[in-house]
């Protein structure tokens, strides 16, 4: 647990998370070790971030060798890796223009940006966004203007005028919303954050039509179920619609901060030039070494094929387990982004894990969130299980 030293140098911090009494050391494989060398089961990953798990020799390798040669140059010149690891996404997603962000937060921003360009240029006087309530999108004043959680936004308000909060997974409810003003749909195509809630196809089917009709675009944020996790590499691909502008980071940089939007040539067209936008470090050459690096593991070890095999076997474990507990209420998900409602306090459990040696994490509405390294094998999942029934009891 936590040395006298890190606590003395943590109250350095503005206190606005509620830390876990451990202080992580290292990562081998789907393992964390703290600074007593305790060993740990990690089913969090960072938050849905370290898909590769941890010491991946290959990434590790060629971040290195970037780092000797160089790490930034700004954007006013071009770094090769910079193309070829937005060709790599692009070839992953469909996509055509892709920006590097630092973040998250900071794609959402993007992409908001490049939708407004995008009505600009058209002058068809559309300027409001339609947002999912329950959703997630960041922490940035325009990313809580579209986050759907009142905790998140009250104490900032007043936040962007020009959003609107549909129901998530109820067509009718951004019907109802839709005008001769909006700009764009955004949503998660399946709810993170907000307590592992996937859409379904009506919906995100629906939304597709209802742009398409009116030129209105649809972005879909893709940051925490994109990558592999739900068993395609981005989890719009599972509906048979495709976004006009997507939203990514957390997984493809595997712990190097990086984030990235990007949208279809017919978005493009219209929306940002020269000028528009820009970041400083985002998309540097470390930054982008390790998204081409990330795309290239992916493909050589088959990761998405591998999320397929062992999901399932994940859904039937914690079926048992809702069968099992009175406590649990249900499983919702798929692939390695699944999660448990309980009818106890989520945080006690969470707690009681840790202490068995198991990292998992909570999402909204009392559910435990598991986001596990997608290489996870079977043997994983059973040594989760066993560490999570001692924390369930
Ligand atoms: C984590 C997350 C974000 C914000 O990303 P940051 O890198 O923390 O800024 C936005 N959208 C979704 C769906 C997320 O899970």
């Amino acid at each position: 647990m936590v040395s006298d030293k890190i606590t003395a140098a943590e109250q350095n911090l503005l206190h606005v998370y509620n830390r876990f009494p451990v202080a992580w050391e290292r990562g081998e494989g789907v393992y964390l070790y703290d600074t007593e060398g305790k060993k740990y089961l990690d089913f969090a990953a960072g938050i849905a971030v370290t898909g590769l798990g941890y010491s991946n020799h290959k990434l590790q390798d060629a971040l290195k060798s970037q780092i000797d040669k160089i790490c930034h140059i700004s954007n006013l010149y071009y770094h090769e890796n910079c193309g070829d690891a937005a060709a790599a996404l692009n070839k992953a997603s469909g996509m055509e223009r892709v920006f590097f962000t630092n973040s998250g937060t900071e794609a959402i921003e993007g992409a908001l940006k490049a939708a407004r360009k995008y009505a600009y240029t058209k002058e068809n006087g559309r300027f409001e966004f339609i947002a999912m309530e329950n959703s997630f999108h960041g922490r940035s004043i325009g990313a809580v203007s579209v986050t759907g959680t009142a905790s998140y936004r009250e104490p900032f308000e007043p936040l962007l005028p020009t959003v609107h909060f549909a129901t998530y997974n109820d067509l009718d409810s951004v019907k109802a919303l839709v005008n001769d003003k909006t700009c764009a749909i955004i949503l998660e195509p399946l709810q993170g954050e907000g307590g592992i809630h996937p859409a379904t196809k009506e919906f995100m089917e629906g939304i597709r039509a209802l742009c398409d009709e009116q030129d209105i675009l649809m972005i879909c944020d893709e940051i925490q179920c994109g990558m592999g996790r739900t068993g395609f590499m981005f989890a719009w691909q599972e509906y048979g619609v495709k976004p006009d502008i997507m939203t990514m980071a957390k997984a493809i940089g595997n712990g190097i901060p990086v984030g990235a939007f990007a949208m279809t040539e017919k978005v493009a067209e219209y929306s940002m030039k020269a000028g528009d936008h820009g970041s400083t470090y985002g998309g540097n050459p470390l930054a982008c070494m390790a998204v081409k690096t990330v795309l290239e593991i992916f493909e050589e070890e088959q990761i998405v094929a591998h999320v397929n095999e062992v999901s399932s076997y994940l859904s039937q474990k914690l079926e048992e387990l809702v069968q099992k507990y009175d406590c649990i209420k249900e499983r919702r998900g798929k692939g390695l982004i699944q999660g448990i409602e309980l009818t106890k306090p989520v945080g006690e459990v969470v707690k009681k894990a840790l202490d068995a040696g198991l990292v998992i994490i909570s999402a909204k509405g009392n559910t435990i969130r598991f986001v596990p390294p997608l290489i996870v094998e079977k043997q994983h999942i059973d040594e989760m299980i066993e560490k999570l029934e001692i924390a369930l009891n």
